[in-house]
């Protein structure tokens, strides 16, 4: 062989062809497929990793450049692995040289080749297990978690908020134990399996459905909070583990808790299972490839870039609360981590189970054209009690920051009665604007199309938007008048009100502005749960994954921003939103009740959901999509454009449009994003759809050919979205 071709990291969708020089064709490592090799590119040397070993190039001999040496002896990726990112950058219109460099842990980008070999694991002694009484507070608690979950790495436990102090000193005192664990000790033993529950029937026939499964299959398994859902994903878990295979468990950035991964380390105490997520470090990342790679490790639980993680001998993979958007990147290279679970389990030739008690019209569009099966779980697996939902007409009512009397009567009798009061509200920061009493004026963001948020606490107005930060003006800025207020309603000023309220009752707001300190979270939830909060008032991050004992009654406020609005996946995610939130309620034993208020009662939707609940709704909206000939039954991208200059954007947008129009495509623009101006800056957007899927991907191909060449393309700043799932 004498020529390899590379992918190397730039923005272009082409690979590059490299002469192997001839010492190195000599040498005992030619380089490989899989590979990373260093070459000239420009009059910079770059990582690139080989693609294919050719004996004849189409680049002319005198443009041919010799590569410079080989970085690995051994291949990083393996032909599979390149493949699925291959079908990634096709798939999304994305160069694959930039596709592998997001794909891959930073050491590796840069060309490093570090030995990852080793993990730090911490677990109780013996002394330790008998949780003695200790005066340091985070002390105790440390104990508390290695009870649960039996061992934890060091980084896990500092993710968690535990200082090198803590660690250390109960490592003094005996009570804990650190242990070394090597890259290459996970045999293919029998995994020790704790008590488990016996499954009921449902449970039981969706288990046996997956594990029965020959080669690729696809499930949705649907079933409302507390069904079961993750037991079953335990229970099928155990027989990949017997055949001595490997799993990935994806799940929301949100759903990452200590519980989760508590609950699948306890039931499998002696297999290897890590982690992967956004606030791992560059070496921590490595560490988790490097076990994947060997099959060193059994199990990740790990958030979207999970699926990009090299497995020696994946056996299912499992996806759960497939629904959540965080499944979906918003930047960069745009890939929905659900979509490309498909495609590898379809590589793999195993399982793929995906979860939700709220599935994506997506997914479930697929379970009923059965290209998914559908498994169900109907019933609660400990409590078999439903929530009532109630409709509460806010036209006319009296209300106190947004939360109306008739409300605040219900709230008072759950409290009465010592049960715990979840207040929801998906807006943080105190009020969404200010306005002046005397002209009108309202705060808005200087550099985007939309409101500035006042911070009531820390004395800033802020723009959700941008991040722009700003003093709250004593005076309105266009009269002069000091009569300005708090506009609307945000989670700050929930929580002032209902401190004035019920004064002697502990209060716990969660949102992204209360739990920005590492643990801050973790040490929020677990209050709540020891029983110390009692009303809890918060966004949506109270609304994943985290169980509370005690809530019996969940009041939604802001529900009607949900029903009118110009993207039309807005009633999706409001009635996925509404029915988590509702799936925090009524875990108790008896009844949850779930109060929503709203402008609008009689609405449809409003009335199909608190009525049928989500199944239902979800079947009907379906129907709405079809109607509309709107995703998932066509297929959508979308080209967005932005630059200060108007005119350059409208352009670019306009010059993709061709002049006659395309069978089986349909195009909709240049029109205005839904937020107008971010920072500055304008943003326009081109709206593709079309029926057929190869259709869409040939249109899209030429596409990206041609702005590869557009002089109009340099002047802004576009990306390509592929089954794009907001229109913001
Ligand atoms: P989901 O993942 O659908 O929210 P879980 O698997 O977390 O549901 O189950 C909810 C609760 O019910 C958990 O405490 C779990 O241990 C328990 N549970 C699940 N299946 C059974 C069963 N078959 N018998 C008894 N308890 C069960
Ligand atoms: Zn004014
Ligand atoms: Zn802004």
């Amino acid at each position: 062989m004498s020529f390899v071709e590379v992918a190397i990291k730039v923005p272009l969708q082409r690979t590059f062809d490299y002469r192997i020089p001839a010492q190195l064709n000599g040498l005992s490592t030619p380089p490989q497929v899989g590979a990373r090799v260093m070459v000239p590119f420009g009059n910079q040397r770059k990582v690139a990793v080989v693609l294919a070993l050719k004996t004849h190039s189409d680049v002319p001999a005198d443009k041919l450049k010799d590569m410079f040496e080989v970085i690995d002896d051994e291949p990083i990726l393996s032909p599979q692995h390149i493949e699925l990112l291959r079908f990634t950058a096709r798939y999304y219109c994305y160069p694959l040289g930039e596709t592998i460099h997001i794909a891959l842990p930073s050491a590796l980008r840069q060309g490093l080749c570090p030995d990852k070999s080793s993990i730090n694991m911490v677990a109780l002694t013996d002394k330790g297990a008998k949780l003695p009484s200790l005066k340091a507070k985070s002390q105790l608690n440390l104990l508390k978690q290695l009870a649960e979950s039996g061992k934890s790495s060091l980084t896990e436990l500092k993710a968690l908020g535990f200082s090198k102090k803590t660690i250390d000193s109960l490592l003094n005192k005996a009570l804990i134990s650190q242990t070394i664990e090597h890259d290459n000790q996970w045999q293919q033993q029998t995994p020790t399996v704790s008590t488990k529950p016996t499954l009921n029937k449902e449970q039981a026939v969706a288990c046996s459905t997956i594990n029965q499964a020959q080669g690729f299959n696809s499930f949705l398994l649907e079933g409302v909070t507390g069904s079961g859902k993750t037991e079953v994903y335990l229970q099928c878990l155990e027989d990949v583990l017997k055949r001595g295979e490997q799993a990935l468990v994806l799940v929301p950035e949100i759903g990452l808790t200590p519980q989760t991964v508590n609950r699948f380390r306890r039931r499998f105490p002696d297999t290897p299972i890590m982690l992967w997520h956004s606030a791992l470090t560059d070496n921590e990342r490595l560490q988790t490839w490097r076990f994947c790679e060997k099959a060193s490790c059994a199990i990740v639980i790990g958030t979207r870039s999970s699926i990009f993680l090299p497995f020696l001998k994946l056996g299912m993979i499992i996806v759960d609360e497939e629904h959540d958007s965080s499944f979906k990147q918003q930047d960069t290279l745009r890939y929905h981590a659900r979509d490309l679970a498909a495609y590898r389990a379809f590589q793999h030739k195993i399982p793929l189970i995906l979860g939700s008690a709220t599935p994506a019209l997506e997914t479930l569009h697929k379970a009923l054209n059965n290209k998914y099966q559908l498994l169900s779980l109907t019933q609660r697996a400990q409590t078999s009690t439903d929530n009532k939902f109630q409709l509460l007409d806010m036209k006319g009512q009296p209300d106190q920051a947004g939360i109306a009397h008739g409300s605040l009567a219900t709230i008072r009798q759950h409290l009465k009665r010592g049960k715990q009061v979840m207040v929801f509200l998906n807006r943080r920061g105190f009020a969404p604007t200010l306005i002046c009493h005397e002209c009108g004026w309202l705060s808005e963001c200087k550099r985007c199309s939309t409101s500035a948020t006042f911070h009531k606490a820390i004395g800033q107005m802020i723009c959700h938007h941008c991040g722009e930060q700003e003093r709250v003006p004593h005076q309105c800025p266009d009269c002069g008048s000091t009569q300005i207020f708090p506009n609307g309603k945000g989670t700050e000023q929930i929580e002032e009100f209902l401190s004035s309220e019920f004064p002697d009752t502990p209060i716990s707001r969660i949102d992204r502005d209360s739990t920005r300190r590492k643990g801050s979270l973790e040490k929020a939830l677990d209050d709540i749960n020891q029983g110390g909060a009692r009303i809890l008032v918060g966004t949506q991050m109270l609304a994943k994954g985290h169980h509370f004992a005690d809530v019996s009654l969940v009041l939604i406020l802001d529900v009607d921003g949900g029903l009118y609005s110009c993207d039309f996946r807005a009633t999706e995610h409001l009635a996925q939103l509404v029915t988590q939130v509702a799936g925090r309620a009524g875990r108790s034993g008896e009844p949850g009740q779930v109060l929503l208020q709203t402008h609008f009662p009689e609405h449809p939707l409003l009335q199909d959901l608190v009525n049928n609940g989500y199944q239902d709704f979800a079947r009907f909206a379906l129907q709405e999509r079809d109607d509309a000939q709107l995703p998932p039954i066509t297929n959508m991208a979308i080209v967005r454009a932005e630059g200060h200059n108007i005119k350059q954007v409208v352009d670019f947008l306009t010059d993709l449009v061709p002049v006659q129009s395309l069978t089986g495509i349909q195009l909709l623009g240049p029109i205005p994003a839904p937020l107008e101006r971010i920072a500055g800056k304008y943003r326009f957007q081109l709206h593709i759809q079309a029926l057929d899927r190869p259709l869409l991907h040939q249109y899209l191909a030429q596409m990206v050919d041609y702005l590869s060449t557009s002089k109009l393309a340099q002047k802004v700043r576009w990306s390509l979205d592929v089954d794009p799932i907001d229109m913001i």
